[in-house]
Parts: structure tokens; C-alpha cells; sequence
């Protein structure tokens, strides 16, 4: 009898020190975030043309909610590209 008790305590005692050291390397297990925060960018489409040297690019994030300040090209500010309406692809 006392040695069903005796196992049980064991038994017991182990799953304590196993919870407690789950814990603890939890505690510890801190993932380092290497991505910005996702939540500051929001997904836009926008394209610029280089007035220079004809060039373009699509702008697919940006962090505001307002039009981005165009990027420069060839020492000059490309020119926002106003797209029509896709129709007849
Ligand atoms: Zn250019």
C-alpha cells in the first residue's frame, strides 16, 4: 500500500518539477521579432514614373494613410502615375 503512495508521490512530484521547468524556459523563450510591426503599413498600389529617364515603379505599402511622397529618380521626383480604370486587359 505504501508503495502505491510512494509511486504516486513520485509520479506527482515529477510533473511538478516538469510544470515548473516548462515554465521557466518559457519565461525564457522569448522569439526576437525581426519584422517591423505589420499593424503601421497599410497595402497600396501605387505607381511613379521617372520624368527623366522613364522608369517606373509600384509602391505597394505605405505607412500612412495619405499618398506617399513620391521617390526620386535620376535626381528628380517621379511623377504619380493616374491609372485608368483596367478594361480590356
Ligand atoms: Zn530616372
Amino acid at each position: 500500500m505504501w508503495t502505491l503512495a510512494r509511486i504516486l508521490i513520485a509520479i506527482g512530484a515529477a510533473l511538478v518539477l516538469y510544470l515548473i521547468a516548462a515554465a521557466i524556459l518559457r519565461k525564457f523563450w522569448i522569439p526576437a521579432p525581426e519584422e517591423p510591426e505589420p499593424g503601421e503599413l497599410r497595402p497600396v498600389h501605387h505607381r511613379y514614373r521617372c520624368v527623366v529617364c522613364g522608369a517606373e515603379v509600384t509602391m505597394t505599402a505605405a505607412p500612412t494613410d495619405e499618398v506617399p511622397e513620391a521617390p526620386r529618380h535620376c535626381r528628380e521626383d517621379m511623377a504619380l502615375v493616374v491609372e485608368a480604370d483596367a478594361d480590356g486587359g
